[in-house]
């Protein structure tokens, strides 16, 4: 039987794709050491990694994993509330909730799967769900998915968030805002004290998606963290996947509701629980994370480091955008910089808004003050900053 209109259907979109410099390809990356990557035979240095830590190569959570294998198998054999929930989850759990201050942690498969899977709990038909117009996808997704009415916000400003929430929500049986962190195409971080006190005013729900702040600010704890008293945030939720260096997604909140959401997420009812190495080498991962406040706090210090030497307003989190404008212009930008060595990845639309495609630049504890240099000589030597200034302006 032949699929000729399948065939010319996916090759039209392909060459629509092409011609906007849009495409993307999965390459072939072996990490050999926790910065050190190999691409076609070449050695690179990576500044593309979310691994902020080092955590994903380091000895320690090898070792955790490997146990876990050898004692519990490779997978977990069913979905949690079947057989699945391993007695290696426990002890994540709790590290967990303890570290975020919460009276429980639920884990899913993947941070994606918390947000498809628990904002749609939160919210229904005759909700409102107020969201930062840079939220990650999948909150955008779990917001689709959920059926509420959903309003964008502008970036951090919490006093549009404050005006649509005058206007709409006594319109609305229950409100849900949701926000980033740390926002992770742009490293800046969300004005959660506001949010919060918007939130307790407006009797609305906030859910912050920490995925690039766990590890990394607040001592390490995240986002809510990082300011003078803790930020008030019923639900909080991440990833494992990023510093805490392994695989799987979590929610923090109240006993209740992490009960409500154990019966509801239908994510996590059903899909397959994590691999039990996985989810030990999680939970040692957040021991060094709690433990190590040098190790947490390289990537900022890194980070802030290259803005003052390029002279890029002061960094926020491990993330750096240098923002160039065009998607044909971020792939040359990243080209260039890895014939010099450099794994800088381009990110274009959709992940980012048109015109902005750019390099994100991540730094990470396991860069050397060497790497740093190398680095800023190159973007120096590139013209990559003052390019980046001007189209910013010009746009
Ligand atoms: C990576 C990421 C996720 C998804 O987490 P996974 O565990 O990789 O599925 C969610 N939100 C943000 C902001 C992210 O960057």
């Amino acid at each position: 039987m032949s699929n000729d209109s399948l065939e010319a259907f996916a090759e039209r979109k392909l060459r629509s794709l092409e011609r906007r410099h849009l495409t993307r390809s999965v390459l072939t990356i072996d990490r050999v050491e926790a910065n050190r990557v190999e691409n076609e035979g070449d050695a690179l240095i990576s500044f593309s990694c979310n691994d902020y830590l080092g955590l994903a190569r380091d000895p320690e959570t090898i070792a955790a994993s490997l146990a876990a294998t050898g004692k519990h198998g490779v997978g977990a054999g069913a979905s949690r509330l079947i057989t699945g929930s391993h007695s290696c989850y426990r002890e994540l759990e709790q590290s967990l909730a303890a570290i975020k201050a919460c009276e429980d942690a639920v884990v899913f498969g993947s941070g994606y799967l918390v947000n498809i899977g628990v904002i749609p709990i939160m919210a229904g038909q005759p909700d409102l769900i107020l969201i930062d117009e840079l939220a990650h996808s999948c909150m955008r997704s779990g917001a689709a998915l959920s059926r509420a009415r959903v309003v964008a916000f502008g970036h951090n400003d919490a006093a549009a968030a404050a005006r649509l929430l005058e206007t709409e929500r006594p319109r609305h049986r229950h409100c849900l805002i949701l926000t980033e962190g740390v926002f992770s195409m742009d490293g800046d971080r969300a004005p959660l004290p506001e949010l919060a006190r918007l939130a307790r005013r407006h009797d609305a729900w906030l859910m912050t998606d920490d995925a690039h702040g766990l590890g990394v600010v607040g001592a390490g704890r995240g986002s809510t963290f990082a300011h003078a008293v803790p930020v008030d945030v019923p639900l909080q939720m991440g990833t494992l996947s990023k510093a805490v260096g392994s695989y799987g997604g979590y929610l923090c909140a109240s006993r209740t509701v992490c009960d409500l959401v154990r019966n509801r997420a239908r994510s996590f009812v059903y899909s397959t629980g994590l691999p039990p190495g996985t989810v030990a080498a999680a939970t040692r991962a957040l021991e060094i994370i709690v433990t190590d406040a040098g190790r947490t706090a390289r990537p900022l210090k890194l980070a802030t480091r290259f803005c003052e030497a390029l002279g890029l307003p002061p960094a926020e989190s491990a993330i750096v955008p240098i923002v160039i404008g065009s998607s044909e212009d971020a792939i040359e930008a990243s080209r260039a910089l890895r014939d010099r060595g450099l794994l800088v990845v381009a990110i274009r639309p959709p992940t980012v808004p048109a015109g902005t495609a750019r390099l994100r630049i991540t730094f990470s504890a396991g860069h050397s003050d060497s790497d740093l240099d190398t680095l800023v000589g190159a973007v120096r030597e590139l013209g990559l900053v003052r390019t980046a200034a001007r189209d910013h302006h010009a746009a």
